[in-house]
């Protein structure tokens, strides 16, 4: 049983005191420091299966698995065993190694639109990389976004971002170049009739349209009836590429991920997370003719020292043969739907305004009364509100997403039981903001 806790403890208090003298914010990623919430972050001490440690002892229900990763949960014995074995054979070798093409195989089999691929360090620059391919191969400047929409933080992408940079209110950030955003359109989510505007307007000049296939980084929003197969119609048309950002969707909410649960193949996908089982990893890959323009293959240039590290491919590998041999996915749409019933319910015996959004194991409780499905909507949240669900969730030993424009994330070690509590623990929450 969780116990009730009352607020953060005195351990996880003096580590950001010492944090943030050190580094900026006291973090290495903005969204770990509750700015959206407010107060102080919990300092992780250790995470097994679905709880999380902190400094103080305090145990928590995890609904954040790393932003994605751990859908297996915490230490999941055949990932960490896989670890220890890559350890012990050295931890980088910058040449390559027959585990790097058993992950490419196992990405390639598993994903519809990837001939061939290449391994990189993170989402960032899987997406950083693809737009650069993109451009390559079709020799166009332009590049079309959604509004909400989080690639990582490259440069011409961090325009209208959802995440941390919509949290923090920096959509767009100090240090992004006019030049460097200057070829990136950004468009409303969700709406295709903007989207035809855009190539009618350029004409052979769009390289690309990147999105999320299912948003995590607004909340989780999935796409309207026709947008995805609407999308592959216009960018085939028009001969720009279309890439979907898996990076968050990827082994998440299908195996194939999202292009094989709403069936619509884009020419290229980036990947992270999940498929480098909680190490560092991101992937991009794509058409055998798109791919083959990269170096040394074709001229587009793309490298890394520690691209295809052996410990972190063996994470990856570990994670997807066990995602193929024993795939959670009916049982985490079934607690995904439990959870997501739940909190409506609850939500609505508070009497609340709220939306329950949900894919598979991607789920968001909006404060907000009418549906979601851009930027523009998601924008109209009650943030009070949802600092202090998440402040009440704490108490009660249920870590939920910091912001109101993250998704929760289940992994196969949440049961049902497991479900309940949070359910419960949440009714208790939304009853008291509504009595406040
Ligand atoms: N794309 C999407 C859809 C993401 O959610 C994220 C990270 N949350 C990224 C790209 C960037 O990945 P990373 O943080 O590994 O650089």
């Amino acid at each position: 049983q969780a116990k009730a806790i009352t607020a953060v403890g005195p351990n996880s208090v003096a580590a950001f005191d010492r944090a943030c003298q050190l580094m900026p914010g006291g973090v290495n990623s903005p969204a770990r420091a509750f700015g959206a919430v407010g107060g102080t972050p919990l300092f992780i001490e250790s995470a097994k299966g679905p709880y999380l440690y902190d400094v103080d002892g305090r145990r928590y229900l995890d609904y954040i698995g790393s932003w994605g990763p751990m859908i297996l949960g915490h230490q999941n014995p055949e990932v960490v065993a896989a670890i220890q074995a890559a350890i012990l054979r050295g931890t980088s070798y910058g040449a390559p190694t027959e585990a790097e093409s058993e992950l490419a195989e196992r990405i390639i089999e598993a994903v519809p639109s990837i001939d061939k691929v290449r391994l990189v360090n993170s989402g960032t620059e899987a997406t950083m990389s693809a737009i650069r391919v993109a451009r390559g191969y079709t020799g166009r400047e332009k590049i079309v976004k959604f509004a909400g929409n989080y690639h990582g933080h490259v440069d011409s992408l961090l325009v209208s971002a959802g995440s941390a940079a919509a949290t923090l209110g920096v959509p767009d950030s100090p240090g992004v170049t006019k030049g460097a955003g200057g070829d990136t359109i950004v468009l409303p989510h969700n709406d295709l009739a903007a989207v035809e505007a855009a190539f009618a307007a350029h004409p052979g000049q769009i390289a690309a349209v990147i999105l999320e296939p299912v948003v995590g980084n607004m909340g989780c929003v999935p796409p309207c009836d026709g947008y995805l197969q609407g999308l592959r119609d216009i960018t085939a048309r028009d001969g720009s590429v279309l890439i979907f950002d898996e990076v968050m969707t990827g082994f998440r909410v299908a195996f194939g991920g999202a292009q094989q649960r709403y069936g619509v193949t884009p020419d290229m996908t980036t990947l992270g997370k999940i498929v480098g089982g909680g190490m560092p990893l991101g992937a991009y890959g794509g058409r055998r003719e798109i791919m083959d323009q990269v170096l040394p293959a074709g001229k587009v240039f793309q490298a890394g020292t520690l691209s295809g590290n052996p410990v972190a491919v063996a994470a990856g590998n570990a994670t997807l043969k066990r995602l193929k041999a024993q795939p959670p996915y009916e049982y985490l749409e079934k607690i995904g739907t439990q959870l997501a019933n739940g909190l409506g319910q609850a939500a609505e015996a508070a009497g609340l305004p709220h939306q329950v959004q949900q894919v598979g194991s991607m789920l968001t409780l909006f404060f907000n009364g009418s549906p979601v499905t851009n930027w523009e909507q998601s924008d109209r949240n009650d943030r009070q509100q949802y600092a202090a669900f998440f402040w009440g969730l704490i108490r009660r030993g249920v870590y939920p997403p910091c912001s109101q424009f993250e998704a929760m994330f289940l992994s196969e070690t949440h049961t049902e039981a497991m479900i309940d509590e949070t359910i419960a623990a949440a009714k208790e929450v939304l009853q008291e903001i509504a009595a406040s």
